[in-house]
C-alpha cells in the first residue's frame, strides 16, 4: 500500500535560489555583506507606487479580497487593451502553472516542453500524475521543430518559456508562428513570459495578438520588473472561454489583498518599469564586455540574467562565490553542469561579482 502519491518518486523538488538570511545564519556574514544574484528579482527593490498602496490597503487585511479582482483586472486589461473576461491572476505565475495543467489535462495525458528550462513545468507536471517530455535545446534554444515533431495523442500542453529562463534565449515571432500552425487543436500553448519587459528585441512576438485564433495561453508575473516577488503575484491572459476553466480550477481568493493592491498600483509606475529596463540594459551591455575582457563565455540574453560557463564545475564555482558573500545559480539541476545563472544587479553589484570572478581565477 502506497500513502503517498507514486508519482512523487520520480519529482525533484524545486531548489530556489539560496535565501540571504540563510547564508547570513550559515557564514556569519551580516545580511548587508551579502549580494543575491541567483533568483531573477529586480535589484532595485520593489516599485515606490506599490509600497505606497500595500500602506493604504493595510487597514483593510479583515476583509477577503474581492474574488474576481474586478479593479486590479480592470487596470491590466486597460494596459493590455483587452477585455477583462481574458485575465485571470494567480498567487505567482508559478500558481497558474499548475492551474493551466490542472485545468487543459488529465492524468496520463503528456505536457511537453524543452530541457533545461523552467524546472516547474516538470515538478507540477508530474505532481499531477501527467507525463512530462522534454525535448533537448538547439544551441541552447527551445527547438520548436522538434517539439511539434515529439507531439503525439495523448499531448495537451506545451510550455514555452520566453525568454527562456535559464538560457536567456528567445523563440522569435516567425518560429511561434510557424509552431502555432502546426499545433493539433486539443493541445493549448502557454507562453510563459514572466521576462517579457526585460526584452528589447524586435523580432519577440506579440503573443496578445494569438489569443483569439489559437489555443494560447500568456503567463506574466509582477515578480521581476515591478519588483514584487515576495508578494506572489502572476496572471495569464488568454480567450475567455479559457480564463473560465482557470476560474474554475484556481482557489477564490487565491491573491491576497496587499498583492492586488500593489500590483493594481505598480502597472501604472510607468518610471520605475523604465528605471529597471535601462539599468538591466545598460549592466548588461557593461557586464559582456568585461567577460569579453577577461576571456569568460556567456549566452547573449533577453532577460535579466546571463548564462555563463564556468567549467568544469558550476557548483564548486558557486561554493566559492558563496564564501565572498554571492549568491548565484548554479545550473547541474538544468542539465548545465558547466555554467551558472548569473542574476543582473546594481552596477556596485555587478562591480562585486567581476571582483569575485577575479579572485576565483587567480587561485585556480
Ligand atoms: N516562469 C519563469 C520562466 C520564471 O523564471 C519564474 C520565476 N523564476 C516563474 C515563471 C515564476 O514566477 P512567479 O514569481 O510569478 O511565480
Amino acid at each position: 500500500m502506497n500513502i503517498y502519491n507514486r508519482a512523487l518518486k520520480t519529482v525533484t523538488p524545486y531548489v530556489a535560489g539560496k535565501p540571504i538570511e540563510e547564508l547570513a545564519r550559515e557564514s556569519g556574514l551580516s545580511a548587508k555583506q551579502i549580494i543575491k544574484l541567483a533568483s531573477n528579482e529586480n535589484p532595485l527593490g520593489p516599485s515606490p507606487m506599490a509600497v505606497r498602496a500595500i500602506e493604504k490597503q493595510l487597514a483593510g487585511i479583515n476583509r477577503y479580497p474581492d474574488s474576481n479582482y474586478y479593479e486590479l483586472k480592470k487596470k491590466v486589461a486597460t494596459k493590455l487593451n483587452l477585455g477583462i473576461e481574458s485575465l485571470v491572476f494567480g498567487n505567482g505565475s508559478d500558481e497558474l502553472i499548475d492551474c493551466v495543467i490542472k485545468g487543459f489535462s488529465e492524468p496520463g495525458n503528456e505536457v511537453l516542453s524543452a530541457k533545461s528550462t523552467f524546472l516547474e513545468y516538470e515538478i507540477i507536471a508530474k505532481v499531477n500524475n501527467r507525463k512530462f517530455k522534454a525535448i533537448g535545446l538547439k544551441r541552447l534554444r527551445y527547438d520548436l521543430d522538434s517539439i511539434a515533431k515529439a507531439i503525439t495523442k495523448k499531448t495537451r500542453l506545451v510550455f514555452i518559456a520566453n525568454p527562456n529562463n535559464p538560457t536567456g534565449t528567445y523563440v522569435t515571432k516567425n518560429e511561434a508562428e510557424k509552431f502555432l500552425k502546426k499545433i493539433p487543436s486539443e493541445v493549448v500553448v502557454v507562453f510563459d513570459e514572466a521576462y517579457n519587459e526585460f526584452v528589447d528585441t524586435g523580432s519577440f512576438p506579440d503573443t496578445l495578438k494569438y489569443v483569439k485564433n489559437y489555443n494560447v495561453i500568456i503567463l506574466r508575473t509582477f515578480s521581476k520588473i515591478y519588483g514584487l516577488a515576495g508578494l506572489r503575484i502572476g496572471f495569464a491572459v488568454t480567450r475567455p472561454e479559457f480564463a473560465e476553466v482557470l476560474n474554475t480550477v484556481r482557489q477564490p481568493f487565491n491573491v491576497n489583498s496587499l498583492a492586488a493592491a500593489a500590483a493594481q498600483a505598480a502597472i501604472d509606475d510607468y518610471e520605475f518599469v523604465k528605471k529597471t529596463q535601462e539599468l538591466i540594459w545598460q549592466e548588461k551591455e557593461f557586464l559582456y564586455k568585461k567577460f569579453i575582457e577577461i576571456g569568460i563565455k556567456f549566452i547573449p540574453s533577453a532577460a535579466n540574467f546571463i548564462l555563463i560557463e564556468v567549467a568544469p564545475s558550476s557548483e564548486a564555482f558557486f561554493a566559492k562565490m558563496l564564501k565572498l558573500g554571492i549568491i548565484v545559480r548554479g545550473m547541474s539541476a538544468y542539465g548545465l553542469k558547466d555554467y551558472i545563472r548569473l542574476t543582473i544587479g546594481t552596477h556596485d553589484e555587478n562591480l562585486a561579482f567581476l571582483e569575485g570572478l577575479k579572485t576565483i581565477k587567480e587561485k585556480k
